[in-house]
């Protein structure tokens, strides 16, 4: 210890120690920094990485040595050989590089140890061949004990400075390996120093420590300075680059608004997730979930107010998860949960209700109350799907299956669940096939007035025989095409022709036109029902369109307009399955309907059952009181008839009367018709 102080206090010129220990502090900060990226970059990036920081660190340490020497005064004449003096140099620059290269390996802990230890080598070696270069006018001597003691101490604060940069990446630690370092690169030059014993020679020529040698210093540290501004400015650039990629990353993958996960993010969590249930490592549950009622809390209280609750919203939910749970917005007012290690439908189900207890609170946003709900669908995985696609197709499923049974509440996906909606998508496949081909057909259901058992009417009812599945019934397939926004189409064209075969007719025998509840929104259904009339040249007040109570329920305002504007034209209405729904009666007044059809369920009962046969009676009664006619549908018995018609009820449709049956037979129906005849 003592040898080394004296060494440093007596045998250097003091400036020029504290500007190589300036250098090596910089320089080892400079190393730390660009190897660090050298262990955290990926692919050929970590190469010219390592190149930078070999070189930077090579170079610094270098000019630490060589300032360091420069300022040795050994008492006697001192010259450099230029060719040692420059591979010394390139030893440190390959030997860091080579020493980083194998610290980059993978495995931890021995590439540590061999990496450090090439590094620590390297540096003794450029620190001898620099003692080489070194040519003193005298007898040198080499103390061994102390040369392997430098060594020593280099290759160990190498090993442990490289497993430190390796391992530990945060800001604070950056000054421990910078110290290692920084004691490494100088433990090595004055503890090899004071094994380096020079004996001036008699009679030589003194000292020269001087002005020459501190203007050469000062130089080397210039270029070495330079080499480290260099490298240090390439890695906080390419810092820059790294976090505005990080930033775009986060944003491209980030909802802006709710700042949680967005669709794509959700996308991806999904796929990672299905592969590790795939693999048998994870199961989870899939949450799909739907506000109710949002878009008149934005539509009544503005797109403010409709985004706060979309922030509450995630925030809501987020209070319903776990903390490890994905939560993500994947549409305006869709969410979505992954919830790792959910795998029975009992806590699925808990975690569904959960959330739905909490969506379903209402929001009090700057004084005023916005109210929605949740409908929500769940899958598992990996019993459900492991596949992402049919994964969220599952939950959705089940999320579809609550929103057609009326909202505001959750379903887990099942099998069977898959099946119907599995029927379904290949239905509605079929369908729009269908369509474009044009391939229903049309069948007429005589009505008949009651008291003569004259035909004074049929209703026109939609078939489509399907190539793959047969005949399809109109209540599984009107369904599906209203949803799908064929049902327009389909209902247009049922208009043209039921209004061409009505013209085979007698004049004074009316045509029933079903219409849905999805047409009667539609404004321009007054000029597709007038221009039908007029293609076929039919007389509008022998046309009447059957509406149901859903239609006038839901969007009455929009639907009475229509409905007004078609009356305008002489075409009747008629309240299709009268007394099975609201039945509220107030539409009755207020629309302008001319019919009522009473629903077959009250006909089927009767008439046996007193309640049906009172509601019949009130019914009738109703519409004699209205003014409006009464038909009764789905007359299947004679008794059912004599019934009715001794209530006093207009008209009647039924298989007893008559079923279904295509244009021409309704047309030799006409020609026979004894009730005709008769008349
Ligand atoms: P709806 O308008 O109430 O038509 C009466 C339905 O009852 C028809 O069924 C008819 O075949 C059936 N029916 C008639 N008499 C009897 C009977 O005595 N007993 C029984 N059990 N049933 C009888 P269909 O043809 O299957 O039509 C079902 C529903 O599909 C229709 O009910 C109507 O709501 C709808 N629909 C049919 N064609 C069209 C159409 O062209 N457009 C629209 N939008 N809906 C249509
Ligand atoms: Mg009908
Ligand atoms: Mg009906």
């Amino acid at each position: 210890m003592m040898r080394i102080a004296a060494c440093f206090m007596q045998g250097h010129n003091l400036w020029l120690v504290f500007l190589a220990l300036s250098m090596c502090v910089l320089g080892s900060f400079t190393f730390v920094r660009l190897s660090r990226r050298t262990f955290t970059e990926h692919g050929p990036a970590r190469f010219y990485w390592a190149l930078l920081a070999a070189t930077t660190g090579g170079m610094v340490y270098w000019s630490t040595h060589f300032i360091a020497m420069l300022g040795y005064d050994p008492g006697t004449r001192v010259t450099f050989d230029a060719t040692l003096t420059i591979a010394s140099a390139l030893i440190s620059i390959l030997g860091a590089y080579l020493g980083l290269l194998v610290a980059m390996h993978r495995n931890r802990w021995i590439a540590c140890v061999i990496g450090g230890t090439i590094l620590g080598l390297s540096m003794a070696a450029m620190h001898s061949v620099g003692m080489l270069a070194y040519r003193v006018g005298g007898d040198v001597e080499w103390l061994s004990g102390w040369i392997a003691l430098s060594v020593g101490i280099s290759i160990l604060l190498f090993i442990v400075a490289i497993r430190l940069i390796k391992t530990e990446g945060t800001r604070a630690h950056a000054l421990r390996p910078v110290a290692l370092l920084t004691v490494a690169v100088f433990g090595l030059h004055f503890v090899g120093m004071a094994g380096f014993v020079v004996t001036p020679a008699v009679g030589g020529a003194t000292g020269v420590v001087g002005e020459p040698f501190a203007v050469m210093a000062v130089v080397i540290a210039l270029a070495a300075l330079l080499i480290m501004v260099i490298g240090i400015s390439a890695h906080f650039v390419e810092r820059q680059g790294q976090l505005a990629r990080a930033d775009l990353h986060h944003l491209a993958l980030h909802d802006d608004l709710t700042k949680i996960v967005n669709r794509r993010g959700f996308g991806n969590a999904v796929a990672k997730h299905c592969r590790m249930a795939r693999a048998g490592k994870a199961s989870f549950a899939l949450i799909l979930i739907d506000l109710d009622r949002f878009k008149p809390v934005n539509d009544t209280l503005g797109h403010r107010t409709g985004d706060e609750v979309l922030r509450r919203v995630a925030e809501r939910i987020g209070a319903a998860v776990r903390p490890g749970d994905l939560i993500a917005r994947v549409g305006g007012d869709e969410f979505a949960v992954v919830a790792p290690g959910i795998d029975d439908t009992e806590d699925a189900d808990a975690l569904a209700a959960r959330i739905g207890e909490l969506l379903r609170r209402p929001y009090v946003i700057d004084g005023n109350v916005a109210e929605t709900g949740a409908s929500i669908g769940v899958a598992l995985a990996p019993v459900n799907a492991d596949d992402p696609d049919r994964l969220i197709q599952c939950a959705d499923i089940a999320l579809y299956a609550v929103k057609k049974g009326g909202r505001g509440n959750h379903s887990l996906f099942d099998a069977e669940l898959g099946e119907r909606m599995e029927r379904r998508r290949a239905i509605a496949a079929d369908l729009r096939r269908a369509c474009l081909r044009d391939s229903f057909t049309l069948v007429y259901q005589p009505i008949t007035h009651a008291a003569t058992g004259r035909i004074i009417g049929a209703e026109a009812l939609l078939r489509w025989h399907c190539e793959e599945r047969g005949e399809m019934a109109p209540s599984e397939f009107i369904p599906i095409a209203e949803e799908l926004g064929l049902i327009s189409r389909i209902g247009e064209s049922v208009l043209n022709r039921a209004c061409c075969d009505a013209m085979a007719w007698d004049s004074d025998i009316t045509l029933s036109v079903n219409l849905s509840p999805v047409q009667l929104l539609d404004p321009r259904l007054p000029q597709t029902v007038a221009r039908a009339l007029a293609h076929a040249g039919l007389d509008p007040s022998r046309l009447e369109l059957e509406i149901t109570e859903t239609a006038l329920i839901e969007n009455h305002e929009i639907a009475m307009r229509i409905l007004n504007r078609i009356s305008a034209i002489g075409v009747r209405i008629a309240l299709d399955d009268f007394g099975c729904g609201y039945s509220s009666l107030s539409y009755l007044h207020r629309f302008p309907i001319d019919r009522i059809k009473i629903d077959q369920s009250f006909i089927q009962s009767l008439p046996d059952d007193v309640q049906s046969m009172s509601i019949v009676k009130s019914l009738i009664q109703l519409g004699s009181s209205l003014e409006m006619s009464v038909t009764a549908e789905g007359i299947e018995t004679r008794a059912q008839r004599d019934f009715m018609t001794a209530q006093g009820c207009d008209c009647l449709q039924g298989y007893l009367i008559c079923h279904p049956l295509d244009c021409d037979a309704f047309v030799d129906l006409l020609r026979t018709d004894e009730g005709r005849t008769a008349a």
